[in-house]
C-alpha cells in the first residue's frame, strides 16, 4: 500500500484545489490575470479548513520562491539562411528555466544578429532580474511591468521570462497555455514554410520536398532573382505563396508592379516590402496593393501599432520582439480592434518559443512558425504539424518534452 506523509497529503490537496479552482475560473472565461484573484479568494476559505497549505496573500497564491537559471545555447541551422541582406549558419540563444513549487517552466531568448541583441547583453539583463520579490508566477502582469523598468530594450530576455512563466502557470493549473487564453486548438492555422534563396535546382528540389508537408510557402524576396525564384517554385507547385522582402524594395512604383506580378502568381500576402523609414511610400503601396501588406521590422511592441494603422494592412507579431505572450495577446486584441490583420512569426528558435507562439495562433490570419524546423539541435518536442496545420500539445503548460 502506498503511504503518504502529512506533508505530501497537504501538498496533494493544495494542488487538487489549484486545479479545480482554476478550471472553474477558466470555464467562466476569466482572463489569466483574473485567475490568481479567484485562487486567492477561494483559497483563503478553502485552505483555512485544512490549515495545512502554503499561505495565501491578497496578491495571489503564495508558494515558495521562483528560482531562475539560464545559459547560452547556439542553434545549428539545417541550411544556410539567406535573406535580402545577409546569410548565416547558426543562431545564438539563451535558454532559461524558472523553478517554483516543484515545477519547472521553460523559456528562451532567440538572438539572431539582425535584431540587435547579444548573448552578453541578454545574460547581463537576466542577472539583474530578481523574481524572488514576487509571491508567485501568477503575478505575470506585475513581473512584466517590472522587467520594463530594468531596461527599455532586451525584449528577447523578457520574452524568455514571459514564456517560462506561462509554461509554469499552465503546469500549476494543469492546463495547456492556449486554454489560459480561451483559445480553440482546432483553430490553429497552417504555418507557412520558408523556401530559402538558392539556385533554381536547389529551389525546385526544396519546393518538391515541402509541397507535400505544408499548405503555404513563404519566399524571401528583395533580390534581382525574385521572378526567377517564383517561376521556379510555380513550375513544381500551385500552393498559395506569401513573400517577405525584409525592407528590400526602395522604389514604391517598382514595388507595386512587383506586387501585381506576384498576385497573378498566387501570392496572398507581402511582408515588410520597403524600409520602415519610408512610411509615406508604404502607405501609398498598401492603399494600392492587391494583397495585404504586413509590418514586421516596423512593428516591435504594443505601442508601435497606433502609428501603423493606415500604413500597413496588418502586423507580424513575434515573441522575441514584443517581450512574450502577454504583450503579444494585447497586440492581437488592439490590432483587431483597429481592423488590422494579425500574423504571428518567429525567429529560428527551439520548439520552446515556437510552441509558445503557436499557443496564440488560433487568433491569427497568417502563421509563420517554422523556426524549430530549421534547426538540427532542437531541445524539445512541442508543437507538431499535421497536414501542414499546427497541432498544439494538450499537455499542461507548453507541453514540452525534452529531447536531449
Ligand atoms: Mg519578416
Amino acid at each position: 500500500m502506498q503511504r503518504f506523509s502529512v506533508k505530501s497529503i497537504a501538498e496533494m490537496k493544495r494542488r487538487e484545489f489549484i486545479s479545480k479552482a482554476a478550471l472553474s475560473g477558466l470555464a467562466l472565461g476569466f482572463a489569466p490575470s483574473l485567475v490568481p484573484d479567484l485562487l486567492a479568494k477561494s483559497a483563503s476559505s478553502h485552505l483555512s479548513d485544512t490549515g495545512t497549505a502554503s499561505p495565501v496573500s491578497e496578491a495571489g497564491f503564495k508558494g515558495g520562491k521562483m528560482v531562475m537559471n539560464f545559459y547560452p545555447y547556439e542553434l545549428t541551422l539545417r541550411h544556410t539562411f539567406t535573406v535580402s541582406s545577409f546569410s548565416r549558419n547558426t543562431t545564438p540563444t539563451v535558454q532559461l528555466t524558472i523553478d517554483y513549487e516543484g515545477f519547472t517552466g521553460h523559456g528562451e531568448a532567440s538572438l539572431p544578429p539582425y535584431l540587435g541583441y547579444t548573448v552578453e547583453g541578454t545574460l547581463a539583463f537576466l542577472r539583474k532580474v530578481n523574481l524572488e520579490q514576487f509571491e508567485s508566477p501568477f503575478l505575470l502582469e506585475d513581473i512584466m511591468t517590472y522587467l520594463d523598468t530594468i531596461d527599455a530594450g532586451e525584449s528577447p530576455a523578457k520574452a524568455a521570462i514571459d514564456i517560462a512563466l506561462h509554461d509554469l502557470i499552465g503546469q500549476l493549473l494543469g492546463q495547456p497555455v492556449y486554454r489560459l487564453y480561451g483559445l480553440n486548438p482546432q483553430k490553429a492555422p497552417s504555418t507557412s514554410f520558408t523556401i530559402g534563396i538558392d539556385t533554381p535546382e536547389v529551389v525546385r528540389e526544396k519546393t518538391l520536398e515541402c509541397a507535400g508537408k505544408f499548405n503555404v510557402l513563404k519566399i524571401k524576396v528583395g533580390r534581382s532573382t525574385d521572378k526567377e525564384m517564383v517561376e521556379t517554385i510555380r513550375s513544381v507547385t500551385d500552393l498559395p505563396l506569401v513573400v517577405d522582402a525584409n525592407q528590400g524594395w526602395t522604389d514604391r512604383e517598382q514595388a507595386l508592379d512587383m506586387l501585381f506580378w506576384l498576385n497573378e502568381r498566387g501570392v496572398k500576402m507581402a511582408e515588410q516590402p520597403m524600409p520602415k523609414e519610408q512610411i509615406d511610400d508604404i502607405a501609398w503601396l498598401t492603399e494600392r496593393a492587391p494583397m495585404p501588406v504586413i509590418a514586421d521590422e516596423s512593428c516591435q511592441r504594443l505601442s508601435d501599432i497606433k502609428c501603423l494603422k493606415g500604413v500597413y494592412s496588418g502586423i507580424n507579431i513575434k515573441l522575441m520582439k514584443c517581450t512574450g505572450l502577454r504583450e503579444a495577446y494585447k497586440m492581437m486584441v488592439y490590432a483587431r480592434a483597429e481592423g488590422m490583420k494579425v500574423m504571428i512569426g518567429c525567429m529560428t528558435e527551439t520548439s520552446c518559443a515556437v510552441t509558445a507562439a503557436a499557443s496564440l495562433s488560433p487568433l491569427v490570419d497568417f502563421a509563420d512558425l517554422d523556426g524549430n524546423l530549421l534547426i538540427s539541435n532542437d531541445l524539445y518536442e512541442g508543437v507538431q504539424l499535421r497536414n501542414g496545420k499546427l497541432r498544439l500539445p494538450h499537455r499542461p503548460g507548453l507541453g514540452l518534452i525534452p529531447v536531449h
